[in-house]
């Protein structure tokens, strides 16, 4: 793993989270973007070397919904940035970590994703990503 790349925050409401977030951290919204296939609405934020990435639901069966009703607003996964995602998936996977996903999908901020159940992580959910070229 290189670096953490970021942290991802489930909110209830983007509209409210991004002007405190920029106050919090001093630096504006950079980007926000839509993840169709995820049902989410994301806005990041740069913090040094890693990035804050707030996450709304985009409809009720989004999996920020269910976490926002189960766990309330909150810190909701460390994305791990990685040389080679296939790679990654690969000697976590034959270690016994189970993957969400099975092959890298694309996620926000022009990134290959997969996403670590967390009842392998002791209940961290883990994002690897890594920057398409
Ligand atoms: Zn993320």
């Amino acid at each position: 793993m290189l670096k953490i790349e970021h942290l991802g925050i489930a909110v209830k409401e983007l509209t409210t989270a991004i002007p405190l977030f920029e106050q919090l951290l001093n630096t504006p919204c950079y980007k926000t973007e839509e993840v169709a296939s995820e049902k989410v609405k994301t806005a990041f934020f740069m913090t040094g070397e890693s990035k804050i990435e707030l996450l709304e639901a985009s409809d009720e069966n989004s999996p920020i919904s269910k976490f926002i009703n189960k766990k309330g607003e909150g810190i909701h996964h460390i994305a791990f940035e990685v040389e080679n995602i296939e790679a990654e998936m690969k000697r976590l996977s034959a270690l016994g970590f189970e993957l969400i996903n099975e092959a890298p999908k694309k996620g926000a901020d022009n990134k290959m994703v997969c996403f670590l159940h967390p009842k392998t992580t002791n209940g961290v959910l883990v994002e690897l990503c890594q920057e398409i070229r």
